[in-house]
């Protein structure tokens, strides 16, 4: 495709983008596709010669496009939001042209310092201390793929910390390098990480790939399935007295299955006896709303600012930006180059040399990285904070709405945890029906049916302790209106009255 071609292509695409946005409504939310089908319609090899551009894009819109859901319709209630802006896509557009892999400020310095500047406005707009500012002596930010990536990293940084001070107290000067090494493995299998049954698999995750060990406490349904502190005490304990080793622990605010946030002003208070533990919170979904004021409180954003090693949010949820776009936010920068700086010759720069310009590539675990800062600038400019809290807002007075429609009881729903941030946790709940067993069976039976419909509604499913099987309903995608809201609950009871119908 030369130059000219690409204008006439680029311009069809963005009329293909327009015309998709203006008839998203049209689309079945699912995809309506079975497992391998487009395996069936496309050729098992890749061209031998080029092909013309019309028919690539035809196929697209006609072979591919069927098999995606669409996460931007207003329709969508399932996992959490995944949002994107016509600012995002445009960004994407610029950084695909001047694809380059950003490694070092030197390989293309406007890459590094883009981020910088745009992660030090997400600090200031989520209220988060001058710490964790780029600017300040010590702090850090940078921009990852995912919050499993954001674990992972920081789970590295956290086990190299505690492992090189307990080599600094325990090693002497005869001690040798496979003395070291060789104790090192020994201390890393012992090593844990710490969260709640509520945490988000990348704890696990991290853990599995590390070597290390996950624990995941306890959580209760009177305590809204958030991690306290007395459960957490008892978990450290327990755990040192098996000559374990504590050493790293994800706080949550705003939980996957029912938006819990884990109590960090507890838990800040059982870590004042566990100071070398490294706390890290992951806000994936809900650590938006630190730009609302009114939620800075619900989102211990005092604790996040005096304790916590390192906190993470999604921006890419949520947050309006493009997929990938995870926030990380560390107290000490150094504690993550400490642990991912290997620079072989090819790597040097006089810039690196000389600590005049941060390398990001010495903050992650991957070398080369997408530009990604570009679509939060595009957004962040274009929205501006006061867009980017009355998104937020939209999201959470929608969710109300459904939660006040819920209250109508046109079926017998029942809202069964706390509802938080955009996110309504639900089961069908008839007047008289006691018995676990029976309940998890008709809402298991209800949620069958509800994937019936997923072409005009999509939401999933989860469990929660003491409680069982239940249904989640987010809101935040930025198309929904309250007529969304209001045809999804008409569609949620019509179901449910089928299903007690047919249980009867
Ligand atoms: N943490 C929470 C609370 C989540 O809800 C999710 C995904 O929904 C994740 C982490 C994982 O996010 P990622 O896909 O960025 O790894």
């Amino acid at each position: 495709m030369d130059i000219e071609a690409f204008r006439k292509a680029g311009y069809g695409a963005i009329d293909a983008i327009c015309e998709y946005y203006n008839s998203i409504e049209s689309f079945p939310v699912m995809a309506q596709v079975e497992p391998g089908f487009l395996r069936d319609s496309l050729p098992e090899e890749a061209p031998e010669k080029g092909e013309e551009w019309n028919l690539i894009a035809k196929d697209y819109q006609e072979k591919v496009l069927p098999g995606i859901t669409h996460w931007q319709h207003p329709n969508f209630h399932a996992y959490f939001p995944g949002n994107t802006t016509f600012e995002g896509m445009l960004a994407d557009l610029h950084a695909s042209a001047i694809s380059n892999p950003g490694f070092n400020w030197s390989v293309s310095p406007s890459v590094t310092e883009l981020e910088l500047i745009t992660l030090d406005w997400t600090a200031k707009m989520f209220g988060l201390s001058e710490e964790f500012h780029t600017t300040s002596a010590q702090g850090g930010s940078i921009i990852l793929s995912s919050a499993s990536e954001i674990a992972i990293t920081v789970a590295v940084a956290a086990r190299e910390k505690i492992l090189a001070q307990m080599i600094e107290k325990n090693a002497s000067a005869e001690t040798t390098m496979e003395e070291i090494t060789f104790w090192k493995g020994i201390a890393t299998s012992k090593m844990i990480i710490y969260g709640s049954t509520q945490t988000h698999s990348i704890g696990i995750k991290a853990a599995m790939i590390l070597g290390l060990q996950f624990r995941a406490i306890e959580v209760t349904k009177k305590d809204g399935f958030a991690l306290r502190g007395e459960a957490l005490t008892k978990a450290l304990e327990d755990d040192q007295a098996k000559g374990l080793i504590p050493f790293m622990l994800i706080g949550t605010v705003g939980t996957t299955s029912s938006g819990a946030v884990d109590r960090l002003d507890e838990i800040e208070e059982v870590l004042k006896n566990y100071p070398d533990i490294w706390f890290h919170i992951d806000a994936a979904y809900a650590g938006v709303c630190l730009a609302l004021p009114e939620m800075r409180t619900k989102c211990h954003l005092d604790v996040i600012n005096r304790r916590v090693n390192s906190f993470s949010t999604n921006l890419h949820k949520w947050g309006l930006i493009t997929l990938e776009c995870s926030t990380l936010y560390v107290r000490n920068r150094v504690d993550l180059s400490n642990a991912l700086t290997v620079t072989p010759q090819f790597l040097r720069s006089k810039q690196g040399d000389a600590n005049s310009a941060l390398d990001l590539r010495n903050m992650q675990l991957s070398l080369g990285r997408r530009f990604r800062s570009l679509k939060l600038w595009f957004t962040l400019r274009s929205y501006g904070q006061e867009g980017f809290r009355q998104h937020l807002r939209k999201g959470i007075a929608l969710s109300q709405i459904f939660n006040k429609l819920i209250e109508t009881q046109q079926a017998p729903l029942k809202i069964v945890a706390p509802p938080q941030w955009s996110l309504t946790v639900f089961r069908l709940e008839p007047v008289g029906m006691t018995d676990a067993q029976q309940l998890d069976t008709l809402n298991r039976r209800f949620w069958e049916e509800l994937q019936t419909r997923n072409d005009a509604i999509l939401l999933t499913q989860t469990t929660l302790p003491e409680i069982g099987f239940c249904v989640r309903f987010v809101c935040g995608t930025p198309s929904a209106r309250m007529v969304h809201i209001e045809k999804a609950y008409a569609i949620i009871c019509q179901i449910a009255l089928k299903v007690l119908q047919d249980a009867q």
